[in-house]
């Protein structure tokens, strides 16, 4: 069975082909455009992926080394994510599907990072039920996973997202976006114990972000105020208190997730599980505390349409299909 899946929900255009649970090709164009504006621009990211999409679809399918003939279904991405951008994937993956008269299936961008996982070239696949840290650049949630598609919502955040907790603080360090995978890099130089910074009090499963990220900012003003070149430099030192702040805070989550559901089979998924951090924090806990984690390979964690295929796959082994009426939702939990 050949999916081609289509990912279009934020700001990378993506396309990728599988062969049953194997990627044949994960085509991601990225957009620079956004960059210089510190966030995506919607009305550009569009545009940005009208322009991509061909391309991108028939770079997927060259790599793979098959025809569009060939293809067994298309899956593409509904929701969640911005409207115009949605739009560009569905009404393309509507079209191409018709014309080749091949089944149509719809797939939740949430429930793609999770089931991301399936994909065969993992180091290991999940056994159910497993808990699901969803950390993600709109996202972050606790996700109980009894089946493919039973998922339940144990807890989220009630402010920010992880992902624009990273993103916050490195714009104001002065980063370019998105900062994550840059205090990421700078962390690796620095102290984690340079600067404490307080961690929230929210639900033994909840989070919040946005606290900390005023924090931050009050912090670096302060500093900066008595000496002008204080992020310069102490950059690696502030990165590295950052991200270690905010990975003490999704342990801690996942700590009370095992203890509240007494699973201790763990995974990560959304872009943020690529920190280096967390990933090296769930190995200990593999180690010390008898957790099974599931670390995705790094192409899989951040948006990328081979995820949206390998869901897709699934679906179409249950001849889940979507019909011509299907639209983009730009809001969809998870457990829709
Ligand atoms: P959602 O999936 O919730 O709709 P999204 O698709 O925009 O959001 P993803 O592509 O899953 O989000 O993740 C992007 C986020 O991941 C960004 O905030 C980015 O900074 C963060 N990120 C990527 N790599 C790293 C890293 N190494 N360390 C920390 N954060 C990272
Ligand atoms: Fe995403």
């Amino acid at each position: 069975i050949y999916i081609l899946g289509i990912e279009s929900s934020c700001d990378d255009t993506s396309a990728s082909v599988i062969c049953n649970a194997k990627v044949l090709s994960n085509v991601v164009a990225n957009q620079e455009v956004h960059s210089k504006y510190g966030g995506v621009v919607p009305e550009l990211a569009s545009r940005a992926h009208q322009q991509n999409i061909v391309p991108v679809v028939q770079q997927a399918l060259e790599q793979a080394s098959i025809t569009k003939e060939q293809l067994s279904a298309i899956a593409f991405t509904k929701g969640p994510g911005l409207m115009g951008s949605l739009l560009v994937g569905t009404s393309f993956a509507k079209s191409l599907a018709l014309g080749l008269q091949i089944p149509l299936i719809d797939v939740n961008h949430m429930q793609a990072h999770i089931l991301a996982h399936f994909i065969e070239e993992n180091s290991k696949i999940p056994e159910f039920p497993f808990i699901c840290l969803t950390i993600s650049g709109g996202h972050t949630q606790i996700v109980k996973v009894t089946n493919h598609f039973e998922m339940e919502i144990l807890g989220q955040t009630i402010d920010d997202a992880v992902g624009e907790a990273f993103d916050k603080s490195a714009k104001i360090l002065g980063l370019a976006y998105p900062g994550g995978p840059l205090i990421d890099k700078y962390a690796k130089l620095g102290n984690p114990k340079a600067y404490p910074f307080t961690k929230p009090k929210v639900g033994d499963l909840d989070f919040s972000f946005s606290g900390l990220k005023t924090g931050i900012l009050y912090f670096i003003q302060k500093q900066q105020r008595i000496n002008p070149n204080f992020i310069a430099e102490n950059l690696n030192d502030i990165c590295a208190s950052i991200q270690y702040t905010i990975v003490e805070i999704l342990m801690d989550k996942l700590k009370n997730a095992v203890k509240k559901t007494g699973i201790k089979r763990i995974a990560i998924a959304g872009g943020v599980s690529a920190n280096s951090e967390i990933r090296a924090r769930l190995l200990l806990a593999e180690k010390h505390w008898g957790w099974s984690t599931n670390i995705p390979k790094f192409e899989y964690t951040t948006d990328n349409a081979a995820m949206i295929a390998i869901t897709g796959y699934l679906k179409f082994l249950n001849n889940n299909y979507a019909d011509v009426s299907v639209t983009a939702q730009a809001r969809l939990k998870v457990t829709e």
